[in-house]
């Protein structure tokens, strides 16, 4: 039962990992869409939540392992695991991430950066992990030896929350980072993070929040995180109720198929059960997604 899906982006390989599934409201995702459109397209259970995936991606390049996003971790309660319908426990004690990593041969102590898109629990909430042999239950960094990437203004409105913001975002997911000295904070509206692996700053989900570009010999890949959280989310209006500035994810939305469409450009949908990806195309109505890849664990 694999949890990697391989795919290469010119010279680089690039893995889209299992990291688990989690619930959430179907109304809260797909935000002013009415219920009788977005159900005939995926069925929600009996508390009115959908399947999603948590599918962070690895970029094996010269410099380094590049891990995108690090799934939820294993830090939350079993009230919130309940509440958030989580399932990422891994078979080594850690999470379904570190079994994705293992089925390539690599240990978290191999990891080199990882990048947070956004500080959202279910994207940054596996850079730390509480030890299964610690009884006081304290957060330690999950990859030892990595650097971590955040954006600077993220990381300032996930530590200025408001009563809307506030339960997305969790101090123990980036405070152990601070105390190693591993974290470190980026600037400005695009960057480059190691040759080839650019971010570029997509407001509306959160005002700072980052898709990932991996571009090599004239291939693209685009990781648009919860900018395009699943390929339901591809039209324009589809557009989650948790964003907190959605005409912004709007207007990011349409620049990214611009260029998407234009390019060719391949992207891997974080949080879809179903489909890990494909390429964005012009359809009739919009952009489309050709070339679909299914996801090897959709069932949940
Ligand atoms: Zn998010």
């Amino acid at each position: 039962m694999s949890r990697v899906t391989t795919m290469r982006v010119g010279g680089l390989t690039v893995h889209a990992l299992e990291a688990g599934h989690q619930r959430l409201d179907g109304g809260a995702m797909f935000g002013v869409v009415p219920k009788p459109l977005w159900e005939r397209r995926i069925a929600p259970d009996f508390r009115n939540r959908i399947l999603l995936a948590m599918r962070p991606l690895l970029i094996e390049h010269g410099d380094g392992l590049v891990l995108v996003d690090s799934g939820m971790g294993n830090k939350e309660t079993d009230k919130f695991k309940e509440i958030y319908g989580v399932e990422n426990a891994g078979a080594s004690g850690r999470t379904m991430l570190e079994d994705a990593l293992a089925e390539l041969g690599h240990a978290p102590a191999d990891i080199t950066i990882v990048l947070s898109t956004h500080l959202h629990f279910d994207h940054a909430g596996g850079n730390t992990y509480i030890p299964a042999d610690d009884a006081e239950g304290r957060a330690i960094p999950a990859f030892p030896n990595a650097r971590h990437i955040a954006h600077q203004r993220e990381y300032e409105y996930a530590t200025h929350g408001n009563e809307r913001t506030q339960a997305s975002y969790l101090a123990h997911n980036w405070e152990p980072l601070q105390a190693s000295g591993q974290l470190e904070l980026i600037n400005g509206p695009a960057g480059t993070i190691v040759p080839g692996v650019r971010v570029m700053v997509t407001p509306g989900h959160t005002p700072w929040h980052l898709v990932v570009l991996i571009e090599d010999q004239g291939e693209a890949l685009l990781y648009p995180a919860d900018t395009v959280p699943t390929a339901h989310h591809l039209p324009l209006p589809w557009i989650m109720g948790y964003d907190v500035e959605p005409i912004r994810t709007l207007n990011s939305k349409r620049a990214l198929y611009q260029r998407g469409i234009a390019e060719g450009w391949r992207v891997v949908f974080e949080h879809d059960a179903e489909t890990v990806g494909g390429r964005l195309e012009e359809g009739e109505r919009g952009v489309a997604l050709g070339e679909p890849v299914a996801a090897p664990h959709p069932e949940g």
